[in-house]
């Protein structure tokens, strides 16, 4: 099959949306929709002074790709009450914008509204004039999208804070920039992974991606270059989990704004060059109720409480289906490879790189703020709404189950036998984008957290890109997905 977008098999398919039944409750009434086109109003002023003019409204599809409406800021007021309308289709949009079909979403029909988060309205610091806000998708009748991926999240958090429990996340965000020539990724940059030298190569560069990260309000940590040829991390702070999501929308298209400024290019991609280490999208996690971190300060393995260590269980025992969420392109699969740090074994251990679920206990004196679990095994191509859901699904299934964690790694599985790898109950994740969709399809409790139109939406999506790159060589995947996220 062609890898090309215009030759697409079928870009019009002929499925009917229903929207009908991928709708949930009606929650926007008349006077709601009122008040939040009131609220706007401050947020427009706020945006108008900052030198505003046109607002980019996004969401992320199940492809991963961030998909936009833009509006004037003279339109922002009414749109965050009556919304934008955008089609329904994109929820079946493949990486290459081939358009499969799912039970509920599929064909040409259908509008949704796309409503902006007022709080997360943000000036673009390397966009004059432009602003960015993620957005909640709702049916013309004011109901729910249940396809929504945004609300999706913000469901399994609440869920959590019915039970208790408040939860911060953080993805780090790995990029590659350079140029495409004739298809091939050249490096910006020459020096070494992790050397001073790529940052005087690149400078103002660096200064300038930190800067308007930072001008957009949200806190970098830290930043490094990495291992791989141009490659480059930041990590950022930890912040509620859809504001964590949408923090990893945001750096990212900062990032890439300041690339081409520089006129550089920017890839998010799983795999930049076939056979190399590629960008992970690893995310740390920690759950807390009544102000206390539950990964610490308990009388579990490092101070693991029983609730921690059971939400960490879930999340472990659910790594291969949580695999297909995260990890979710035929390119995911070209990184996913043992030795390159990137978690490929269902496995945990304390600092342990090679882990998918890596334990950081932070440092003495500040371990009740620090401590976290880091899934080490996703990736950038993944939707980060689908993946704070889904993780807080498993953990939260854990809790419920009273999970615990088997016994710990230490070291590279990698280099244990077979036999010693059964021996200690430690699988290989999904080597393959079909084996991850399969566990996924698999998993009772995601399919009932995500809900029937999402969850068939996202599997089709895996099915039909499956297909897309099947029988084509490692190469070819990767120079038709490098700059696609
Ligand atoms: N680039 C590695 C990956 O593919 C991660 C390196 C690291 O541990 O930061 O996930
Ligand atoms: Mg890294």
């Amino acid at each position: 099959m062609s890898m090309r977008p215009s030759e697409a098999a079928d870009p019009v398919p002929s499925a009917e949306v229903s929207q009908e039944a991928a709708a949930g409750p009606v929650i926007l009434t008349a006077s709601e929709r009122a008040a939040l086109t009131g609220l706007a109003g401050p947020v427009a002023r706020r945006l108008e002074a900052a030198g505003v003019t046109v607002v980019a409204l996004c969401f992320v599809d199940n492809a991963g790709v961030t998909r936009v409406k833009a509006a004037p800021l003279g339109r922002f007021e009414r749109a965050a009450g009556w919304g934008i309308g955008m089609s329904p289709v994109f929820d079946v949009f493949g990486v290459d914008d081939s358009i499969t079909t799912s039970p509920h979403i599929g064909g040409p029909g259908g509008d949704l509204r796309l409503i902006p988060a007022l709080d997360r309205a943000t000036p673009l610091a390397a966009q004059p004039g432009w602003a960015f806000a993620p957005v909640d998708r709702y049916t013309q009748d004011g109901r729910a999208y249940a396809g929504c991926q945004r609300s999706f999240a913000r469901a399994q958090v609440a869920r959590a804070a019915e039970q208790g429990f408040t939860a911060r996340m953080s993805f780090e965000i790995e990029w590659a920039v350079g140029h495409d020539e004739d298809g091939r990724f050249v490096p910006a940059c020459d020096g070494p992974g992790y050397g001073m030298t790529r940052i005087i190569e690149l400078s103002d560069y660096s200064r300038e991606v930190i800067e308007a990260i930072e001008a957009q309000g949200i806190v970098v940590e830290q930043f490094h270059p990495e291992y791989a040829a141009g490659q480059l991390e930041i990590s950022i702070a930890p912040n509620d989990p859809v504001g964590a999501a949408d923090d990893s929308v945001l750096v990212r298209q900062t990032i890439r704004a300041v690339s081409q400024r520089h006129g550089l290019l920017a890839s998010f991609a799983p795999s930049v060059v076939a056979g190399g280490v590629g960008n992970g999208g690893h995310v740390h996690l920690s759950l807390w109720r009544d102000g206390s971190n539950l990964l610490t300060g308990g009388d579990g393995r490092y101070g693991l409480t029983k609730e921690g260590e059971a939400f960490a269980g879930g999340v472990h025992d659910l790594l291969p289906a949580l695999t297909a969420i995260g990890s979710p392109s035929v390119a995911s699969y070209l990184r996913l490879v043992p030795s390159h740090w990137a978690g490929v074994y269902q496995c945990w251990g304390r600092e342990n790189r090679e882990a998918a679920l890596r334990l950081v206990t932070g440092s003495s004196g500040e371990r009740d703020i620090r401590a976290n679990l880091e899934v080490k095994c996703f990736d950038l191509a993944a939707n980060p709404y689908l993946v704070v859901g889904s993780v807080l699904a498993a953990g939260l299934s854990g809790i419920a189950a009273g999970a615990t964690l088997p016994a710990e790694i230490v070291g590279d599985p990698a280099g244990l036998t077979d036999a010693e790898l059964s021996a200690r109950g430690v699988g290989r994740l999904p080597t393959s984008l079909p084996e991850s969709a399969a566990a996924l399809q698999a998993s009772d409790v995601l399919a009932e957290a995500m809900g029937e139109p999402l969850f068939e939406a996202f599997l089709a999506v895996r099915r039909a890109e499956a297909d897309l790159f099947a029988g084509v060589s490692p190469e070819q995947v990767v120079a038709a997905t490098r700059w696609r996220w």
